[in-house]
């Protein structure tokens, strides 16, 4: 079973908590805690990073003195950045702070902060997401019901700068884009031990993001593929 921390320094990470805390007794997650040490953060086997401010997080991070442990940690163990988390943990930023920002520098892709606007342009937005359907009921035809993803001044990921790099959900055209495009934005990926993903998957009452991402680090809890179905 798996002991999941949540990077508690800044953001919605109490959201993320809760949302593990459903799935505790359905998922094979023995603790839930909030990491702020890196203490804390060697006694977990995955981690999210929450959204939140990207600036504020990784400065924090930085006076706290875990910024280095963070960026060791997250090249092999399961890790998953939404929204700020997915800036973070990202190799490439733009539009980011006058005078540059620290990122973990680990997730081959280009994120483009802020690429929906301003906090009064936050949008929702539906979408089947075929990545979710093992961790999805299905309704009578076989489908799985579309999940609704928040997005909050969120990035985007504009470049995809690793082969390896799974893209996972894409926007319909038009969302955050300014010039006409027939491929919508990326704003949800997968690379070895990582996810990245632009929403709020934590603000919505359906965890099956929460639990792609318990599944993942169960089969996947170093850069060597762990074989699927381990022992409780
Ligand atoms: N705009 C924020 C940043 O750049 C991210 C917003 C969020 O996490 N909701 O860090």
């Amino acid at each position: 079973t798996l002991t999941i921390g949540v990077l508690a320094l800044q953001g919605a990470f109490i959201e993320h908590i809760h949302a593990l805390n459903t799935l505790r007794g359905v998922e094979h997650i023995s603790d839930v805690v909030e990491v702020r040490t890196k203490k804390e953060l060697d006694r977990v086997d995955a981690l999210i990073i929450p959204g939140g401010e990207s600036t504020a997080i990784a400065l924090i991070a930085e006076r706290c003195g875990i910024l280095e442990d963070l960026r060791e940690f997250v090249l092999t163990k399961p890790t998953w950045g939404t929204c700020a988390g997915l800036i973070l943990l990202a190799k490439n930023a733009i539009h980011t702070k006058k005078g540059g920002q620290q990122l973990l520098n680990a997730l081959p892709v280009t994120v483009s902060r802020n690429q929906f606007g301003r906090q009064v342009d936050s949008f929702t937005i539906k979408l089947s997401s075929q990545c979710l359907d093992a961790v999805s009921e299905r309704s009578a035809t076989g489908t799985a019901e579309p999940f609704e993803y928040v997005f909050i001044r969120a990035p985007a990921i504009v470049s995809v700068d690793d082969p390896e790099v799974q893209p996972l959900v894409q926007l319909p055209p038009g969302h955050g884009q300014t010039e006409a495009s027939e491929h919508g934005l990326l704003v949800a990926v997968k690379y070895r031990n990582m996810l990245g993903t632009s929403f709020h998957p934590e603000l919505t009452n359906d965890a099956r993001w929460h639990r792609y991402f318990v599944r993942m680090a169960l089969t996947r809890d170093s850069r060597e593929p762990v074989p699927v179905g381990m022992p409780a």
